[in-house]
């Protein structure tokens, strides 16, 4: 057998293997079973392509899209390697083909859907595989498809285990870029792996840059400008909905900045119109939906800027994680705004099983201890993978380059509580902001608050300060949220220390904020 560094010169014309590569490449040559968890563009498909190729029989790679299989397998025939792929794409007659290819040994490496993996004549051909030239190894990409906990959920990655059991010798080895506890272990006991190695690499992406911005009024011209600064540069805008795409997409086109809408309402024609323009930089921006961007391999993109909250932080940070692939500096921005939170909690409150709402809960807690925290937003996103980082400053995201100013805020802190507590502990925040504030709002009148004595005492702040007082005081646990259809505070024990002058308050000076004079002076 040829050594697996002449392999990989011979093969793939790389002079040494990425970090990583040759150990896991070895241990499957060795048919152990393994979990390789490694980010995005390190370099996993390496490591069953070349075994695939020194290994006496058939390779089977499971992959969940078949753009992704297309692009695969068209990368792999150019360098001269027998790979094809069987998916529901193709005629019947053209799948039999292929496979009547694969059984006289002319292919190495055969791509199919996981659908397709299941299907009794398929499963009839694997086992007539099995009994001539053998079947090497099963390369499960994309495995956290196989658990509910990860943000790709796909049923049919369940059934893979099965295949074990109908081919007990077959050794698979299962990759992602998915690497929470959680999800590793619904992998090694899904796919039934049998005594595995893990391999975990760093998840850290040094050259990316992270930032949160309060999303207000302000955001959209605040975005412009960002994009004004990168003209002429490659950048990501992800938005939850494809109405939220079309709108700013538009609003950005009628403020000059050339753009093209991405989600899954358009047809596949324009989609990949538009994808293929931004990724030959006919167009700077991209306006998507996450439905933008799995397995898209653009390697200058300097910004991906998240003008909604996602959904989960293992999703952040693969959208995020699109920037900035060459290894240059890049930017990665969400906006963040407590009525998108306000949002997520009330759709979480829709779904249907239990099960589901608890998982979307807590990765929805998994975004917000991202967002609202004043730590190193590095160190919180690597946490999240079970990976930590070493330095407490990054030196290269927004909470360690801007050190945290903060003020003392005790007297408004116990108006806003008071405010809380005046309203009977029913309201959620920004009814309290309006009374504190003396709004005349139909719900004040309804309520009668404008006779409580709190009544517009707030007025010297304007709403948007207010608002983040009360998102602060409920972050730093002065006050409770209860959550049914919508959320209303609640005062604890926190509250009352602060109310009876026990502990202080302080809050966070934002850039603009500070403008305003650390005394807090009434404007
Ligand atoms: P992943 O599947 O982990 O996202 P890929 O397997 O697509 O990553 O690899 C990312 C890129 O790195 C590809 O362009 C690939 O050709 C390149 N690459 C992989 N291994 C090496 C290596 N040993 N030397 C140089 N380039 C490599
Ligand atoms: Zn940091």
């Amino acid at each position: 057998m040829l050594h697996v560094d002449q392999a990989l010169k011979q093969y793939f014309g790389y002079d040494s293997f990425r970090p990583g590569q040759q150990e896991i490449v070895e241990a499957v040559l060795e048919q152990q079973d393994m979990l390789v968890l490694m980010p995005t563009g390190g370099g996993k498909s390496l490591t069953y392509q070349l075994p695939a190729l020194l290994l006496p029989g058939l390779t089977i790679v499971v992959s969940p899209l078949i753009a992704l299989m297309q692009d695969q397998v068209s990368r792999l025939q150019e360098n001269g390697i027998e790979a094809t792929f069987v998916n529901s794409s193709l005629p019947y007659e053209e799948a039999a083909r292929r496979e009547r290819a694969a059984m006289t040994g002319q292919i190495k490496l055969l791509y199919v859907a996981p659908e397709r993996l299941l299907k009794p004549s398929f499963l009839a051909f694997l086992e007539h595989i099995n009994n001539t030239i053998g079947l090497s190894l099963l390369a499960v990409d994309e495995a956290h498809c196989v658990s509910e906990w990860g943000h790709d959920f796909r049923p049919e990655y369940r059934q893979i285990g099965s295949v074990r059991n109908r081919f007990p010798d077959m050794p698979i080895l299962a990759l992602t870029a998915t690497a929470t506890e959680r999800v590793r272990e619904d992998i090694l006991t899904q796919l039934q792996l049998r005594q595995p190695r893990v391999h975990l690499a760093s998840f850290n992406r040094p050259n990316l840059s992270y930032e949160v911005r309060k999303k207000h009024k302000g955001s959209y011209d605040e975005l412009v400008q960002v994009l004004r600064d990168k003209a002429g540069e490659s950048v990501i805008i992800y938005c939850l909905s494809r109405s939220g795409v079309e709108k700013l997409s538009a609003d950005l086109e009628e403020d000059g900045i050339v753009n093209l809408p991405y989600h899954a309402g358009l047809s596949p024609k324009i989609r990949s119109e538009h994808q293929n323009r931004f990724i030959r930089d006919d167009v700077p921006v991209l306006v998507a939906t996450i439905a933008f961007g799995m397995g898209i391999a653009k390697p200058d993109v300097r910004a991906v800027i998240h003008y909604d909250l996602p959904k989960n932080l293992e999703g952040y940070y693969q959208e995020s994680g699109r920037a900035g692939r060459d290894g240059q500096p890049a930017d990665c921005i969400l906006f963040f705004s407590y009525s998108d939170r306000v949002r997520t909690q009330y759709f979480i409150a829709q779904k249907e099983s239990e099960q589901q709402q608890a998982i979307a809960l807590q990765q929805l807690q998994q975004v917000l201890k991202y967002s609202e925290s004043s730590q190193c937003r590095r160190r919180v996103l690597l946490s999240y993978f079970s990976e930590e980082f070493p330095d407490a400053n990054c030196g290269n995201c927004d909470n360690c380059v801007q050190t945290a100013q903060v003020e003392e805020r005790s007297e408004d802190a116990r108006l806003f509580l008071s405010g809380v507590h005046q309203t009977r502990e029913r309201f959620g925040l920004y009814h309290i902001v309006d009374v504190l504030r003396g709004a005349n709002t139909q719900k004040i009148r309804d309520f009668r608050h404008n006779l409580l004595p709190i009544y517009g005492h707030g007025k010297q702040f304007s709403r948007e300060e207010w608002v983040s007082l009360g998102q602060n005081l409920l972050q730093q646990g002065f006050l409770s949220e209860r959550r049914d259809n919508y959320s209303t505070f609640r005062l604890n024990a926190n509250s009352l220390k602060l109310l009876d002058g026990e502990v202080q308050f302080y809050q966070k000076v934002t850039p603009k904020a500070a403008s305003r004079g650390a005394a807090a002076t009434p404007v």
